[in-house]
């Protein structure tokens, strides 16, 4: 089997319409994949709509290509979901495109079909595409369910984006793909643009290549079933574990990806006045990665990575909570 045709495969298997081998084009990794993208989205004036919290390289592909990016806000409180009002008050006739990560780096959320219907029908509404970053699609547990969003691509054209890194944990194999969604063909030429850029682009490298039928055909389930096992674990230690630590808020559990966005209350951290203060510091003293939210754009939140073993992540949540007792004001 033709690699273009295994990754179709792959991703056909549950969405309705469909995704034909022609629609696929096989980027070097995600990065590639979203880069490809928004060159062919660029144009003078226009605007992309991005998550915040979100994932940094799609802000600086913006920089790059000229894009003006426009940041809605998932909301902490009603399980990151978006705020379709607000979307619809920051789109308007030059915004070429809305990214929606979904499971969810950073937030560890996972959308029910019903949400992602409201977003297609939204970007129907406004007559914009969607650029679905489903880097962690099928990496949910709990009872979650993942539904691609070109299930919704009746509704408007939805431009997926993939890779090899995540789910397969192989980062450095740099394999990605985008693929296509348009049933109504109202996105023709933005294809055209990504044919005629991927033909002047060099492709991901031929022994990777060679892998991939292998690797995407369903012979591997045990694998992933294994992975998902771990991390709905270690989901739920890290969210227990926070929620016992006073300076610390989380106000969802992870239902997907390897990450979760943590609150920090600095009122009750002494010498701690905002999320880099505590990144630093926690890292100083108990060498423990967590990544400052202000990088990604929420202030005074932490997203803590969770796809390590349990006793990795027991020894990590010791060292976080020892490091919030020592800080605590009434020390
Ligand atoms: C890692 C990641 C990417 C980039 O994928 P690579 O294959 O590592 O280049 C894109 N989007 C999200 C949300 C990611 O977490």
């Amino acid at each position: 089997m033709s690699l273009v045709s295994a990754v179709a495969e792959y991703l056909s298997r549950d969405v309705k319409h469909g995704i034909r081998e022609g629609d696929v084009y096989l980027t070097v990794g995600g990065t590639q994949a979203l880069q490809v993208c928004l060159t062919v989205l660029a144009s003078p004036g226009a605007n992309l709509l991005l998550p915040r919290p979100g994932f940094a390289p799609y802000e600086a592909a913006c920089e790059i290509y000229g894009i003006e990016a426009r940041f809605y806000l998932l909301q902490p409180h009603h399980g990151w979901e978006l705020d379709l009002d607000q979307v619809r008050s920051l789109a308007d006739a030059d915004t070429v495109g809305i990214v929606v990560i979904n499971p969810s780096n950073p937030c560890g959320a996972v959308f029910s079909p019903y949400h992602l219907q409201q977003i297609a029908e939204t970007a129907r509404d406004l007559n914009i595409p969607l650029i679905a970053d489903e880097l962690y699609g099928h990496m949910v547990y709990g009872g979650s369910k993942f539904v691609p969003l070109a299930s919704f691509a009746h509704l408007t054209p939805v431009i997926t984006v993939g890779a090899l890194s995540k789910r397969w944990m192989v980062p450095g194999w740099r394999l990605g793909w985008i693929a296509i969604c348009d049933p109504n063909e109202s996105f023709k030429q933005v294809k055209v643009a990504i044919e005629m850029l991927m033909n002047v682009t060099s492709g991901p490298a031929s022994v990777i290549q060679a892998a991939v039928p292998s690797i995407l055909s369903n012979s591997h389930e045990e694998f992933h079933k294994n992975v998902l096992i771990v991390l709905e674990s270690t989901a739920e230690t890290l969210y227990t574990r926070i929620a016992h630590i006073e300076a610390l808020q989380c106000h969802s559990r992870p239902q997907g990806s390897m990450f979760m966005m943590v609150e920090i209350n600095p009122a009750l951290l002494l010498g701690i006045e905002n999320d880099m203060d505590f990144a630093r510091e926690l890292m100083k003293e108990e060498s423990v990665l967590v990544l400052p939210g202000f990088v990604i754009g929420l202030k005074n939140w932490l997203r803590i990575f969770f796809g390590v073993h349990s006793n990795v992540l027991s020894e990590a949540c010791d060292r976080i909570e020892s490091f919030c007792k020592r800080r605590h004001p009434t020390n």
